[in-house]
Protein backbone atom coordinates (compact mmCIF):
# COMPACT_ATOMS: atom_id res chain seq x y z
CA UNK A 1 0.00 0.00 0.00
CA UNK A 2 1.08 3.33 -1.08
CA UNK A 3 2.02 6.10 1.62
CA UNK A 4 1.30 9.41 1.74
CA UNK A 5 1.79 12.15 4.46
CA UNK A 6 -0.05 15.74 4.34
CA UNK A 7 -0.53 18.10 6.72
CA UNK A 8 -3.69 18.95 5.48
CA UNK A 9 -5.85 16.65 4.10
CA UNK A 10 -8.91 17.69 1.89
CA UNK A 11 -11.40 15.08 1.10
CA UNK A 12 -13.77 16.29 -1.95
CA UNK A 13 -12.90 18.16 -4.93
CA UNK A 14 -15.86 20.50 -5.77
CA UNK A 15 -15.77 24.13 -5.32
CA UNK A 16 -15.36 23.16 -1.73
CA UNK A 17 -12.29 21.43 -1.59
CA UNK A 18 -11.00 23.33 -4.11
CA UNK A 19 -11.32 26.39 -2.83
CA UNK A 20 -9.61 25.37 0.79
CA UNK A 21 -6.79 23.68 -1.62
CA UNK A 22 -6.12 26.89 -2.90
CA UNK A 23 -6.83 29.18 0.32
CA UNK A 24 -4.21 27.00 1.97
CA UNK A 25 -1.82 27.36 -0.85
CA UNK A 26 -2.18 30.54 -0.79
CA UNK A 27 -1.48 30.77 3.13
CA UNK A 28 1.88 29.30 2.91
CA UNK A 29 0.37 25.74 3.44
CA UNK A 30 2.81 23.42 1.01
CA UNK A 31 1.81 19.86 2.28
CA UNK A 32 -1.80 19.46 1.17
CA UNK A 33 -3.52 16.48 -0.41
CA UNK A 34 -6.65 16.58 -1.99
CA UNK A 35 -8.54 13.57 -2.44
CA UNK A 36 -10.98 13.93 -5.63
CA UNK A 37 -13.32 11.31 -7.30
CA UNK A 38 -14.31 12.89 -10.35
CA UNK A 39 -13.51 15.40 -12.66
CA UNK A 40 -13.61 19.19 -11.41
CA UNK A 41 -16.20 21.21 -13.45
CA UNK A 42 -17.32 24.93 -13.00
CA UNK A 43 -20.45 23.11 -12.02
CA UNK A 44 -23.10 26.02 -12.13
CA UNK A 45 -22.03 25.98 -16.08
CA UNK A 46 -22.63 22.68 -16.77
CA UNK A 47 -26.49 23.97 -18.17
CA UNK A 48 -24.64 25.75 -19.97
CA UNK A 49 -22.33 23.62 -21.53
CA UNK A 50 -25.33 21.35 -22.35
CA UNK A 51 -27.38 24.03 -24.14
CA UNK A 52 -24.60 24.86 -26.18
CA UNK A 53 -26.07 28.69 -26.32
CA UNK A 54 -23.68 30.30 -24.30
CA UNK A 55 -20.59 27.57 -24.25
CA UNK A 56 -21.46 26.50 -27.91
CA UNK A 57 -17.98 24.66 -27.39
CA UNK A 58 -20.32 21.89 -25.31
CA UNK A 59 -19.24 20.49 -21.60
CA UNK A 60 -15.88 19.89 -22.07
CA UNK A 61 -15.31 23.49 -21.62
CA UNK A 62 -16.68 23.58 -18.48
CA UNK A 63 -14.15 20.45 -16.95
CA UNK A 64 -11.29 21.94 -15.11
CA UNK A 65 -7.73 21.25 -16.20
CA UNK A 66 -5.96 21.05 -12.95
CA UNK A 67 -2.79 21.55 -14.61
CA UNK A 68 -3.33 24.37 -16.90
CA UNK A 69 -6.17 26.07 -14.61
CA UNK A 70 -4.67 30.03 -14.58
CA UNK A 71 -6.37 30.21 -11.09
CA UNK A 72 -4.45 26.65 -9.80
CA UNK A 73 -0.94 26.41 -8.49
CA UNK A 74 0.71 25.01 -11.27
CA UNK A 75 1.85 22.02 -9.01
CA UNK A 76 -1.76 21.24 -8.14
CA UNK A 77 -1.52 17.85 -9.85
CA UNK A 78 0.86 16.14 -7.48
CA UNK A 79 -1.35 16.94 -4.70
CA UNK A 80 -4.57 15.66 -5.87
CA UNK A 81 -4.93 11.69 -5.17
CA UNK A 82 -7.78 10.61 -7.75
CA UNK A 83 -10.00 8.07 -5.78
CA UNK A 84 -12.61 7.41 -3.09
CA UNK A 85 -11.54 7.98 0.55
CA UNK A 86 -13.53 4.89 2.33
CA UNK A 87 -12.30 5.15 5.93
CA UNK A 88 -10.95 8.03 8.03
CA UNK A 89 -9.17 6.63 11.23
CA UNK A 90 -9.50 10.34 13.65
CA UNK A 91 -7.46 8.80 16.25
CA UNK A 92 -4.66 8.15 14.07
CA UNK A 93 -5.08 10.54 12.21
CA UNK A 94 -4.96 8.37 8.84
CA UNK A 95 -7.44 7.83 5.85
CA UNK A 96 -7.35 5.23 3.36
CA UNK A 97 -8.03 5.56 -0.06
CA UNK A 98 -8.77 4.16 -2.77
CA UNK A 99 -7.56 4.80 -6.45
CA UNK A 100 -7.38 2.69 -9.57
CA UNK A 101 -4.02 1.60 -8.87
CA UNK A 102 -4.93 0.69 -5.32
CA UNK A 103 -4.85 1.43 -1.65
CA UNK A 104 -3.51 4.57 -0.74
CA UNK A 105 -2.99 5.66 3.30
CA UNK A 106 -2.69 9.12 3.87
CA UNK A 107 -1.37 10.66 7.49
CA UNK A 108 -2.71 13.81 8.06
CA UNK A 109 -2.51 16.78 10.88
CA UNK A 110 -6.30 18.12 9.96
CA UNK A 111 -8.85 17.25 7.84
CA UNK A 112 -11.17 18.91 5.82
CA UNK A 113 -14.23 17.22 4.91
CA UNK A 114 -15.77 18.53 1.47
CA UNK A 115 -17.86 15.61 0.48
CA UNK A 116 -20.75 17.76 -0.79
CA UNK A 117 -23.97 16.51 -2.05
CA UNK A 118 -25.50 13.91 -4.07
CA UNK A 119 -28.69 14.42 -6.46
CA UNK A 120 -31.73 12.41 -4.96
CA UNK A 121 -33.52 10.86 -6.73
CA UNK A 122 -37.20 8.85 -5.29
CA UNK A 123 -37.25 5.39 -4.97
CA UNK A 124 -39.52 4.55 -7.90
CA UNK A 125 -39.47 1.28 -9.97
CA UNK A 126 -37.35 1.80 -13.48
CA UNK A 127 -35.10 4.50 -11.12
CA UNK A 128 -32.20 1.85 -10.58
CA UNK A 129 -30.94 -0.82 -13.59
CA UNK A 130 -32.35 -4.41 -12.00
CA UNK A 131 -28.22 -5.39 -12.08
CA UNK A 132 -26.20 -3.76 -9.82
CA UNK A 133 -24.41 -0.78 -11.67
CA UNK A 134 -21.17 0.28 -10.89
CA UNK A 135 -18.81 3.45 -11.74
CA UNK A 136 -18.89 7.29 -10.89
CA UNK A 137 -19.68 9.33 -8.40
CA UNK A 138 -22.39 8.70 -5.62
CA UNK A 139 -26.56 9.70 -6.11
CA UNK A 140 -28.58 9.06 -3.38
CA UNK A 141 -31.83 7.08 -4.26
CA UNK A 142 -33.94 7.18 -1.51
CA UNK A 143 -32.20 6.70 1.55
CA UNK A 144 -29.07 4.89 -0.21
CA UNK A 145 -25.96 6.24 -1.69
CA UNK A 146 -25.39 4.25 -4.87
CA UNK A 147 -22.85 4.80 -7.97
CA UNK A 148 -24.20 6.62 -10.82
CA UNK A 149 -23.67 3.57 -13.38
CA UNK A 150 -26.62 2.00 -11.16
CA UNK A 151 -29.45 4.27 -12.61
CA UNK A 152 -31.72 3.05 -15.48
CA UNK A 153 -30.75 3.47 -18.74
CA UNK A 154 -33.16 6.30 -19.43
CA UNK A 155 -32.46 7.90 -16.12
CA UNK A 156 -30.57 10.82 -15.58
CA UNK A 157 -28.69 13.56 -13.43
CA UNK A 158 -26.63 16.57 -13.57
CA UNK A 159 -23.98 17.60 -11.25
CA UNK A 160 -21.18 16.50 -12.32
CA UNK A 161 -18.56 16.77 -16.12
CA UNK A 162 -19.57 12.74 -16.87
CA UNK A 163 -23.29 14.12 -15.95
CA UNK A 164 -23.13 17.35 -18.82
CA UNK A 165 -21.12 14.78 -21.48
CA UNK A 166 -24.18 12.19 -20.80
CA UNK A 167 -27.01 14.81 -21.52
CA UNK A 168 -25.04 16.61 -24.32
CA UNK A 169 -25.15 13.07 -25.98
CA UNK A 170 -29.19 12.89 -25.19
CA UNK A 171 -29.75 16.29 -26.45
CA UNK A 172 -28.10 15.44 -29.33
CA UNK A 173 -30.51 12.78 -30.40
CA UNK A 174 -33.48 12.97 -28.26
CA UNK A 175 -36.98 14.73 -29.43
CA UNK A 176 -38.72 15.11 -25.79
CA UNK A 177 -37.43 14.62 -22.40
CA UNK A 178 -39.29 14.93 -18.69
CA UNK A 179 -37.10 17.13 -16.20
CA UNK A 180 -38.56 16.16 -12.79
CA UNK A 181 -38.35 19.21 -10.72
CA UNK A 182 -37.99 22.43 -11.61
CA UNK A 183 -35.57 24.26 -8.56
CA UNK A 184 -33.01 26.32 -10.55
CA UNK A 185 -31.18 23.35 -11.91
CA UNK A 186 -34.40 21.78 -13.36
CA UNK A 187 -34.95 25.10 -15.05
CA UNK A 188 -31.81 26.02 -16.56
CA UNK A 189 -31.77 21.88 -17.57
CA UNK A 190 -34.95 22.81 -18.89
CA UNK A 191 -34.02 25.60 -20.91
CA UNK A 192 -30.76 23.88 -22.12
CA UNK A 193 -32.67 20.87 -23.62
CA UNK A 194 -34.84 23.52 -25.81
CA UNK A 195 -32.17 25.87 -26.98
CA UNK A 196 -31.11 22.62 -28.40
CA UNK A 197 -34.73 21.71 -29.57
CA UNK A 198 -35.64 19.03 -27.47
CA UNK A 199 -39.23 19.26 -26.59
CA UNK A 200 -39.23 19.51 -22.54
CA UNK A 201 -42.09 18.35 -19.91
CA UNK A 202 -41.50 19.77 -16.77
CA UNK A 203 -43.13 17.35 -13.25
CA UNK A 204 -43.34 19.63 -10.18
CA UNK A 205 -44.48 17.78 -7.26
CA UNK A 206 -45.77 20.94 -5.55
CA UNK A 207 -48.54 22.90 -6.65
CA UNK A 208 -46.54 25.65 -8.34
CA UNK A 209 -43.02 26.04 -10.13
CA UNK A 210 -39.89 27.12 -8.36
CA UNK A 211 -40.07 26.03 -4.85
CA UNK A 212 -38.08 29.15 -4.23
CA UNK A 213 -40.58 31.39 -5.26
CA UNK A 214 -44.80 32.31 -3.69
CA UNK A 215 -46.88 30.97 -5.89
CA UNK A 216 -47.24 34.63 -7.13
CA UNK A 217 -43.95 35.01 -8.44
CA UNK A 218 -44.24 31.52 -9.62
CA UNK A 219 -46.56 31.90 -11.88
CA UNK A 220 -44.80 34.42 -13.89
CA UNK A 221 -41.78 32.03 -13.89
CA UNK A 222 -44.27 29.34 -15.36
CA UNK A 223 -45.53 31.87 -17.95
CA UNK A 224 -42.44 32.35 -19.44
CA UNK A 225 -41.73 28.42 -19.61
CA UNK A 226 -45.56 27.65 -21.33
CA UNK A 227 -44.54 31.07 -23.61
CA UNK A 228 -41.47 28.93 -24.86
CA UNK A 229 -43.63 26.15 -25.15
CA UNK A 230 -42.03 24.07 -22.24
CA UNK A 231 -44.98 22.21 -20.72
CA UNK A 232 -45.32 22.39 -17.41
CA UNK A 233 -46.97 19.92 -15.02
CA UNK A 234 -47.18 20.85 -11.55
CA UNK A 235 -48.95 19.11 -8.71
CA UNK A 236 -48.01 15.83 -10.30
CA UNK A 237 -46.38 12.97 -8.65
CA UNK A 238 -43.46 10.87 -10.59
CA UNK A 239 -44.24 7.11 -9.77
CA UNK A 240 -41.95 4.72 -12.37
CA UNK A 241 -39.79 5.28 -15.14
CA UNK A 242 -40.22 3.27 -18.15
CA UNK A 243 -38.90 2.69 -21.60
CA UNK A 244 -41.25 4.86 -23.04
CA UNK A 245 -40.71 7.80 -20.61
CA UNK A 246 -42.30 8.41 -17.20
CA UNK A 247 -45.20 7.20 -15.77
CA UNK A 248 -47.00 9.76 -13.26
CA UNK A 249 -49.22 8.72 -10.32
CA UNK A 250 -52.52 9.56 -12.13
CA UNK A 251 -51.98 6.65 -14.84
CA UNK A 252 -50.49 9.15 -17.48
CA UNK A 253 -47.29 8.09 -19.09
CA UNK A 254 -45.16 11.48 -20.38
CA UNK A 255 -43.54 9.72 -23.48
CA UNK A 256 -39.84 10.92 -23.26
CA UNK A 257 -36.52 9.84 -24.77
CA UNK A 258 -34.59 10.43 -21.07
CA UNK A 259 -35.73 11.41 -18.18
CA UNK A 260 -33.49 14.09 -15.41
CA UNK A 261 -34.53 14.17 -12.53
CA UNK A 262 -33.42 17.62 -11.04
CA UNK A 263 -35.51 16.82 -7.76
CA UNK A 264 -32.83 17.65 -5.10
CA UNK A 265 -29.45 16.81 -3.17
CA UNK A 266 -29.06 15.72 -0.07
CA UNK A 267 -25.43 15.53 2.01
CA UNK A 268 -23.13 12.69 1.52
CA UNK A 269 -22.49 12.28 5.20
CA UNK A 270 -21.62 8.17 5.02
CA UNK A 271 -17.84 8.38 5.68
CA UNK A 272 -18.55 10.90 8.28
CA UNK A 273 -20.87 9.60 10.30
CA UNK A 274 -18.54 6.49 10.19
CA UNK A 275 -15.49 8.29 11.60
CA UNK A 276 -17.88 9.60 14.91
CA UNK A 277 -17.95 13.55 13.36
CA UNK A 278 -21.41 15.12 14.26
CA UNK A 279 -24.35 15.11 11.93
CA UNK A 280 -28.06 16.56 11.85
CA UNK A 281 -29.39 17.11 8.32
CA UNK A 282 -25.49 18.06 7.39
CA UNK A 283 -22.04 18.17 9.46
CA UNK A 284 -22.65 19.95 12.45
CA UNK A 285 -20.25 22.62 12.33
CA UNK A 286 -19.02 26.33 14.66
CA UNK A 287 -18.57 29.64 13.01
CA UNK A 288 -15.16 28.53 12.55
CA UNK A 289 -16.79 25.45 10.10
CA UNK A 290 -14.92 23.12 12.79
CA UNK A 291 -16.52 19.35 13.78
CA UNK A 292 -16.91 17.85 16.98
CA UNK A 293 -13.67 16.14 16.26
CA UNK A 294 -10.12 17.81 16.68
CA UNK A 295 -8.40 19.08 13.94
CA UNK A 296 -11.34 18.39 11.88
CA UNK A 297 -13.16 20.70 9.77
CA UNK A 298 -16.08 20.47 6.74
CA UNK A 299 -17.15 22.94 4.80
CA UNK A 300 -19.65 23.04 1.84
CA UNK A 301 -23.21 21.37 0.97
CA UNK A 302 -22.36 18.82 3.50
CA UNK A 303 -22.07 21.32 6.23
CA UNK A 304 -24.65 22.40 8.10
CA UNK A 305 -24.91 25.85 9.69
CA UNK A 306 -27.06 28.45 11.25
CA UNK A 307 -29.56 30.42 9.60
CA UNK A 308 -28.80 33.89 10.37
CA UNK A 309 -32.27 35.65 10.04
CA UNK A 310 -33.63 32.93 12.30
CA UNK A 311 -31.31 30.97 14.34
CA UNK A 312 -32.45 28.12 12.56
CA UNK A 313 -30.68 25.45 11.17
CA UNK A 314 -29.34 25.51 7.08
CA UNK A 315 -28.46 23.86 4.45
CA UNK A 316 -27.74 26.66 2.12
CA UNK A 317 -26.23 24.00 -0.60
CA UNK A 318 -25.21 27.19 -2.70
CA UNK A 319 -21.32 27.03 -4.42
CA UNK A 320 -20.51 30.59 -3.00
CA UNK A 321 -21.04 30.08 0.59
CA UNK A 322 -19.46 26.59 0.11
CA UNK A 323 -16.14 28.64 -1.38
CA UNK A 324 -16.48 31.70 2.09
CA UNK A 325 -16.78 28.52 4.06
CA UNK A 326 -13.60 26.93 2.68
CA UNK A 327 -11.74 30.46 3.12
CA UNK A 328 -12.85 30.20 7.02
CA UNK A 329 -11.75 26.90 7.39
CA UNK A 330 -8.11 27.56 6.05
CA UNK A 331 -7.59 30.42 7.70
CA UNK A 332 -9.02 29.33 10.95
CA UNK A 333 -6.31 26.14 10.29
CA UNK A 334 -3.49 28.31 9.72
CA UNK A 335 -4.07 30.28 13.06
CA UNK A 336 -5.60 33.20 11.66
CA UNK A 337 -9.19 33.12 13.50
CA UNK A 338 -11.79 33.54 11.28
CA UNK A 339 -15.69 33.27 11.62
CA UNK A 340 -18.36 32.38 8.98
CA UNK A 341 -20.16 35.63 8.12
CA UNK A 342 -23.89 35.56 8.81
CA UNK A 343 -25.43 33.30 6.25
CA UNK A 344 -29.25 32.69 5.07
CA UNK A 345 -30.17 31.04 1.64
CA UNK A 346 -30.09 33.43 -1.84
CA UNK A 347 -29.72 32.25 -5.39
CA UNK A 348 -30.70 34.26 -8.52
CA UNK A 349 -31.24 32.58 -11.94
CA UNK A 350 -32.39 33.41 -15.58
CA UNK A 351 -34.56 31.60 -17.43
CA UNK A 352 -35.35 32.26 -21.13
CA UNK A 353 -34.20 35.97 -20.47
CA UNK A 354 -36.85 36.38 -17.39
CA UNK A 355 -34.67 36.79 -14.08
CA UNK A 356 -35.41 35.55 -10.64
CA UNK A 357 -33.94 35.58 -6.89
CA UNK A 358 -35.05 34.67 -4.15
CA UNK A 359 -32.99 35.32 -0.26
CA UNK A 360 -33.95 33.79 3.03
CA UNK A 361 -37.65 32.50 3.50
CA UNK A 362 -40.66 32.99 1.44
CA UNK A 363 -44.07 32.98 2.78
CA UNK A 364 -44.86 29.59 2.92
CA UNK A 365 -41.51 28.19 3.65
CA UNK A 366 -41.56 30.51 6.76
CA UNK A 367 -45.57 29.40 7.54
CA UNK A 368 -44.72 25.60 7.19
CA UNK A 369 -41.65 26.17 9.61
CA UNK A 370 -44.42 27.95 12.16
CA UNK A 371 -43.54 31.23 11.84
CA UNK A 372 -46.14 33.89 11.23
CA UNK A 373 -45.14 36.20 8.83
CA UNK A 374 -47.21 38.37 6.36
CA UNK A 375 -46.06 39.22 2.40
CA UNK A 376 -45.75 42.20 1.08
CA UNK A 377 -45.51 43.03 -3.16
CA UNK A 378 -44.56 45.94 -4.82
CA UNK A 379 -44.17 46.55 -8.83
CA UNK A 380 -41.27 47.54 -9.83
CA UNK A 381 -40.23 49.06 -13.47
CA UNK A 382 -36.70 49.81 -15.32
CA UNK A 383 -38.09 53.00 -16.48
CA UNK A 384 -40.93 55.75 -16.73
CA UNK A 385 -43.89 54.19 -17.80
CA UNK A 386 -42.98 56.50 -21.61
CA UNK A 387 -39.87 54.93 -22.24
CA UNK A 388 -39.15 50.89 -23.57
CA UNK A 389 -38.88 50.05 -19.92
CA UNK A 390 -39.04 46.18 -18.55
CA UNK A 391 -41.28 44.87 -15.70
CA UNK A 392 -40.08 42.71 -12.65
CA UNK A 393 -42.17 42.88 -8.87
CA UNK A 394 -40.08 42.53 -5.57
CA UNK A 395 -41.92 40.53 -2.67
CA UNK A 396 -40.68 40.46 0.94
CA UNK A 397 -41.20 38.17 3.53
CA UNK A 398 -41.76 40.13 6.89
CA UNK A 399 -42.19 38.55 10.47
CA UNK A 400 -45.77 39.11 12.20
CA UNK A 401 -45.63 40.02 16.01
CA UNK A 402 -45.39 37.44 18.39
CA UNK A 403 -42.72 35.06 16.69
CA UNK A 404 -40.35 34.19 19.43
CA UNK A 405 -36.99 35.64 18.81
CA UNK A 406 -37.63 37.63 15.51
CA UNK A 407 -38.43 41.03 15.96
CA UNK A 408 -41.79 42.41 14.34
CA UNK A 409 -41.77 43.81 11.40
CA UNK A 410 -38.58 42.01 10.76
CA UNK A 411 -37.46 41.15 7.26
CA UNK A 412 -37.08 36.97 6.76
CA UNK A 413 -37.17 37.10 2.96
CA UNK A 414 -36.91 38.72 -0.85
CA UNK A 415 -38.09 37.46 -4.14
CA UNK A 416 -38.10 39.12 -7.56
CA UNK A 417 -39.02 38.32 -11.04
CA UNK A 418 -37.91 41.12 -13.80
CA UNK A 419 -37.46 41.50 -17.30
CA UNK A 420 -34.42 43.69 -16.51
CA UNK A 421 -31.60 43.40 -15.69
CA UNK A 422 -29.79 40.74 -13.24
CA UNK A 423 -31.27 41.56 -9.97
CA UNK A 424 -27.59 40.00 -8.62
CA UNK A 425 -26.43 43.21 -6.49
CA UNK A 426 -30.16 43.59 -5.59
CA UNK A 427 -30.24 40.30 -4.15
CA UNK A 428 -26.61 40.94 -3.07
CA UNK A 429 -28.23 43.89 -0.60
CA UNK A 430 -31.07 41.95 0.65
CA UNK A 431 -28.68 38.68 1.66
CA UNK A 432 -27.29 41.92 3.87
CA UNK A 433 -31.02 43.18 4.83
CA UNK A 434 -31.65 39.55 5.73
CA UNK A 435 -28.55 38.33 7.89
CA UNK A 436 -28.78 41.34 9.38
CA UNK A 437 -32.11 41.15 10.47
CA UNK A 438 -33.24 44.43 9.78
CA UNK A 439 -36.90 45.29 9.92
CA UNK A 440 -39.00 46.70 7.95
CA UNK A 441 -38.34 50.17 9.28
CA UNK A 442 -34.74 49.96 7.88
CA UNK A 443 -36.01 50.14 4.66
CA UNK A 444 -35.92 53.87 5.21
CA UNK A 445 -31.85 53.81 4.69
CA UNK A 446 -31.81 52.42 1.63
CA UNK A 447 -31.33 53.97 -1.72
CA UNK A 448 -32.94 52.94 -4.73
CA UNK A 449 -29.77 54.28 -7.26
CA UNK A 450 -30.34 55.93 -10.74
CA UNK A 451 -33.90 54.85 -11.82
CA UNK A 452 -36.00 57.10 -13.32
CA UNK A 453 -39.33 55.78 -13.03
CA UNK A 454 -38.92 56.66 -9.24
CA UNK A 455 -38.87 59.82 -7.45
CA UNK A 456 -38.52 60.73 -3.29
CA UNK A 457 -42.16 59.08 -2.48
CA UNK A 458 -42.51 55.92 -4.78
CA UNK A 459 -39.12 54.46 -4.82
CA UNK A 460 -39.83 50.85 -4.14
CA UNK A 461 -37.71 50.62 -0.94
CA UNK A 462 -40.79 53.10 0.32
CA UNK A 463 -43.18 52.03 -1.48
CA UNK A 464 -42.48 48.41 0.60
CA UNK A 465 -42.20 50.81 3.73
CA UNK A 466 -45.23 52.34 3.22
CA UNK A 467 -47.03 49.19 3.01
CA UNK A 468 -45.56 47.77 5.85
CA UNK A 469 -46.50 50.65 8.05
CA UNK A 470 -50.09 49.88 6.73
CA UNK A 471 -50.15 46.31 7.06
CA UNK A 472 -48.58 46.61 11.15
CA UNK A 473 -51.22 49.22 12.08
CA UNK A 474 -54.24 47.05 10.90
CA UNK A 475 -52.19 44.59 12.91
C1 LIG B 1 -26.19 22.54 -12.41
C2 LIG B 1 -25.85 23.25 -11.13
C3 LIG B 1 -25.83 24.64 -11.09
C4 LIG B 1 -25.51 25.30 -9.93
N1 LIG B 1 -25.49 26.67 -9.93
C5 LIG B 1 -25.09 27.34 -8.83
C6 LIG B 1 -24.96 28.75 -8.84
O1 LIG B 1 -25.21 29.40 -9.86
N2 LIG B 1 -24.54 29.38 -7.71
C7 LIG B 1 -24.24 28.68 -6.57
O2 LIG B 1 -23.85 29.29 -5.57
N3 LIG B 1 -24.37 27.33 -6.52
C8 LIG B 1 -24.77 26.65 -7.62
N4 LIG B 1 -24.88 25.29 -7.59
C9 LIG B 1 -24.62 24.57 -6.32
C10 LIG B 1 -23.14 24.33 -6.15
O3 LIG B 1 -22.68 23.64 -7.26
C11 LIG B 1 -22.86 23.54 -4.88
O4 LIG B 1 -23.31 24.28 -3.79
C12 LIG B 1 -21.37 23.26 -4.75
O5 LIG B 1 -20.95 22.41 -5.79
C13 LIG B 1 -21.03 22.64 -3.42
O6 LIG B 1 -19.66 22.41 -3.40
P1 LIG B 1 -19.03 21.25 -2.50
O7 LIG B 1 -17.55 21.28 -2.75
O8 LIG B 1 -19.51 21.34 -1.12
O9 LIG B 1 -19.66 19.90 -3.04
P2 LIG B 1 -19.67 19.16 -4.43
O10 LIG B 1 -19.66 20.11 -5.55
O11 LIG B 1 -20.78 18.18 -4.33
O12 LIG B 1 -18.30 18.39 -4.47
C14 LIG B 1 -17.99 17.36 -3.57
C15 LIG B 1 -17.07 16.38 -4.27
O13 LIG B 1 -16.55 15.46 -3.34
C16 LIG B 1 -16.61 14.16 -3.88
N5 LIG B 1 -16.58 13.18 -2.80
C17 LIG B 1 -17.57 12.90 -1.91
N6 LIG B 1 -17.16 11.95 -1.06
C18 LIG B 1 -15.89 11.63 -1.41
C19 LIG B 1 -14.95 10.71 -0.90
N7 LIG B 1 -15.20 9.92 0.13
N8 LIG B 1 -13.74 10.63 -1.53
C20 LIG B 1 -13.45 11.43 -2.60
N9 LIG B 1 -14.30 12.33 -3.10
C21 LIG B 1 -15.52 12.42 -2.51
C22 LIG B 1 -17.89 14.18 -4.68
O14 LIG B 1 -17.98 13.15 -5.63
C23 LIG B 1 -17.78 15.56 -5.33
O15 LIG B 1 -17.00 15.51 -6.48
C24 LIG B 1 -25.21 24.58 -8.74
C25 LIG B 1 -25.24 23.18 -8.78
C26 LIG B 1 -25.54 22.52 -9.95
C27 LIG B 1 -25.55 21.01 -9.97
Amino acid sequence: MEERKAKVLILGGGPGGRVAYMALRRMGVDSVALVADEEPTVICSLPYGVGRRLVPDGPEKVVVDLARSPRLPEDMPKDVIWGTAHSVDPQGRTAQVVTRDGEVRVSYESLILAPGAAPWLPELPGVLRDAPGEGGPTVMVGNRLVPRGALGENVHVLRGARDARDLDELAGWANRVVVVGTGAIGLETAEAFADRGVAVTLVEVLDHVVAALDPELAAVVENTLWSRKVEVLTGVKAAAVEPGGLRLEDGRLLEADGVVFASGVRPRLDLSRAMGVATDRGILTDSRMATNLPGVYAVGDAAQIPDAATGRSLLPLIGTLAMRQALVAAANLVGMPMALPPATVWGVSEIFGLHWGSVGWTLEAATRAGIRAFPLSQPVRSRDPFMAGRDGVWRLTVAAPGNEGLAPGQILGFQVVTEGDSPLHLAERFVDVVTRRETVQDLFARYFIHSPSHNGVDDPYLGLLFQAQEAMRQG
